[in-house]
């Protein structure tokens, strides 16, 4: 996989395609990171358009009339699936009726997890009875022994291949594009469904695909060695949107105070919450755009030490054909800053 990777370094120029005299295909992408895959494979970001303002909260968004016209003239609708952006999923029955719709949580071999129901992560991660309990474990190792993280980064995709097929694509926890791996895989998806529409182009998107494989898994690797020294620093999350960037990279939240769908906290749920932190203190919070904390007062009434604010998004990033490797490195910047002793 790596030798592969490292062969595709001297082919790093996408080929933008729409610079033939027909216009390319056009997609309507529901966030901007998916958008950004999409631009791409095209080669740039004229036939893609964004449904997400920067500063919406995808679980809640309704679509706006300006936003219909232009799903009205998609070719293809290519977005993570009606679990994230429920609002969506009528929209493109009613106004996009003919066009290709992509739900790339759905494409095989898209690693899914399970939705976090318990309000204490790590405890639930040791104790679980389900299959992930095996992969967790090879996962945990790498933590304390760099030669069996990188055998991890290996050897464990097959593994979560097998295993992510038991997961149902509409119940597992839909923030799937913060997994590099997935993206990769979209990417050759996103190839073959933009090659459908422009047959003349085929050739083309599956290089541009390949090239954009290869900048994120190198981008990726990267982040794995920024990451190397923060790994085992608990941190609770404003709104549990990140299990597939820990389960990537290695880090691990503690608990969330908002769940998977962004709901606001019940007073259960808070209770539960600071007896959690009571036992198991964290000294980094990590907001986001998403969850609508600005600051936050942690249950026992004390100021965590830490904050950052993550946006996973593209939040701040120029849209294009760069805003997903851009937006991986800020997030992943955004967790050392905080994270870092
Ligand atoms: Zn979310």
């Amino acid at each position: 996989m790596r030798a592969f990777f490292v062969a595709l370094l001297g082919l790093f120029t996408a080929i933008s395609a729409t610079n033939a005299q027909e216009a390319g295909p056009k997609v309507v992408s529901d966030i901007a990171p998916v958008g950004a895959l999409v631009a791409m494979v095209l080669g740039d970001e004229e036939g893609v358009s964004v449904l997400l303002p920067e500063n919406a909260s995808v679980h809640s968004f309704s679509l706006r009339p300006s936003q219909a016209r232009n799903l009205q003239r998609a070719d293809a609708v290519i977005w993570i699936g009606p679990s994230l952006s429920p609002w969506l999923e009528r929209s493109i029955e009613n106004l996009a009726p003919n066009a290709i719709s992509v739900p790339l949580i759905s494409v095989p071999n898209t690693l899914k997890l399970t939705i976090r129901e318990d309000i204490g992560f790590i405890e639930h991660e040791h104790h679980g009875d389900h299959d992930e309990d095996h992969e967790d474990a090879a996962h945990d190792e790498g933590l304390h022994n760099e030669d069996a993280e990188e055998d991890h980064e290996g050897e464990g995709h097959e593994e979560d291949d097998d295993h992510d097929s038991m997961i149902n694509a509409a119940t597992a926890d839909p923030h799937a594009w913060l997994e590099p791996n997935n993206a990769v895989v979209w990417l050759d998806e996103i190839a073959h469904v933009l090659g459908e529409i422009r047959p003349e182009l085929r050739e083309i998107y599956a290089a541009n695909a390949q090239v954009a494989a290869g900048k994120i898994m190198i981008t990726a690797a990267g982040i794995s060695e920024k990451l190397a020294d923060v790994r085992e620093i608990p941190f609770l999350l404003a709104h549990d949107g990140t299990q597939y960037f820990e389960h990537a990279f290695g880090v691990a939240a503690q608990a969330a105070i908002r769940d998977v769908n962004d709901a606001t906290p019940s007073v259960r749920r808070l209770h539960d919450l600071g007896q959690q932190l009571e036992d198991a203190p964290v000294s980094c919070v990590m907001l986001d755009s998403e969850s609508g904390y600005k600051e936050i007062t942690l249950p026992s009434g004390e100021m965590p030490d830490r904050f950052g604010t993550l946006r996973s998004m593209g939040q701040g990033q120029t849209f294009g054909p760069d805003l997903y490797i851009a937006m991986l490195n800020d997030v992943a910047d955004t967790f050392v800053t905080c994270l870092k002793p």
